[in-house]
């Protein structure tokens, strides 16, 4: 490559990482201020991140994992007969469902979107209003924040598959309740099993409950790769908390920069 070419691919880059920053309500970035040619640079002693709102929770740690704290789960092998079922084949098992009491405040069942070859595929909650309106996962406003994320890594909605733990919006959208994601998983299990993904990201702590089987915090969760079924699999917060508190966005973008890496993904390049 040439130093042309190499500059424009650097301004890209730093481009799409500073516009996510911006998504993220984050205003300042650190910089180095260099008195003069030659003198020891002025660190800021002061790493601080301005935004708008509050902080009202400790800033999440970013900390080495052990190996006992990474997840390994094997195929499930009750639950699939040999077949892989196509997303098609697994929509029309689901059909009109009324396995769980979900069902009744539902306007639309919300399968799943994207890519069925994707390479990596992020897992939520289950919809919320706009999505049940729609018949779309991650549509309404966490939806866009989702994704300028996926934006940020370099990719788009096209690119990946979103899909939810449960399919029907949730009154009010509470918590599923485990009666329910028990009832409903085995489908997004089997969604997985047919795209077969490099990697999973599972937004916030009900996807990583569902598909890793822990009770274990988001917090000890996050920041480093767990196997599911040979994807590797990322936890990190939801869009949604990302909204709420800003203090989660910088480790929220550390957790992506680790998957970008996996799949090989150029990461942007901010010194
Ligand atoms: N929150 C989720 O977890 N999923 C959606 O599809 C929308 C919001």
């Amino acid at each position: 490559m040439n130093l042309q070419n190499e500059l424009e691919e650097i301004v890209d880059e730093l481009k799409r990482y500073l516009e996510f920053q911006k998504s993220m309500g984050i205003k300042t970035v650190p910089a180095q201020k260099f008195a003069a040619q030659g003198s020891t640079p002025e660190v800021s002693k002061k790493k601080e991140l301005r935004t708008n709102e509050p902080r009202t929770e400790p800033m999440a740690k970013t900390t080495t994992p052990l190996d006992e704290d990474i997840i390994t789960i094997e195929e499930p092998a009750d639950l699939f007969d040999s077949k892989t079922m196509t997303l098609e084949e697994i929509r029309e098992e689901i059909g009109d469902c009324t396995r769980c009491q979900l069902h009744e405040g539902r306007t639309n069942l919300v399968f799943g979107d994207g890519n069925p070859k994707a390479r990596l595929v992020f897992v939520g909650e289950g919809p919320g209003r706009d999505e049940d309106m729609q018949g779309k996962p991650f549509v309404g406003r966490s939806g866009k924040l989702l994704t300028k994320i996926i934006e940020a890594m370099g990719l788009t909605r096209e690119d990946v598959y979103i899909c939810n733990v449960v399919k029907c919006r949730p009154p009010n959208n509470r918590t599923p309740e485990p009666e329910e994601m028990s009832t409903c998983e085995q489908f997004l299990f089997k969604q997985i099993r047919f795209i077969k993904p490099e990697a999973i990201v599972c937004l916030g702590a009900t996807a990583a409950k569902s598909i890793l089987k822990t009770k274990a915090s988001l917090g000890s969760l996050r920041g480093k790769f767990h196997m599911y079924c040979g994807s590797k699999l990322m936890v990190t917060y939801h869009p949604a908390a990302l909204l709420r508190n800003p203090n989660f966005k910088k480790p929220a973008w550390e957790d992506m920069q680790v998957v970008m890496k996996e799949l090989g993904l150029p990461l942007p390049k901010t010194k």
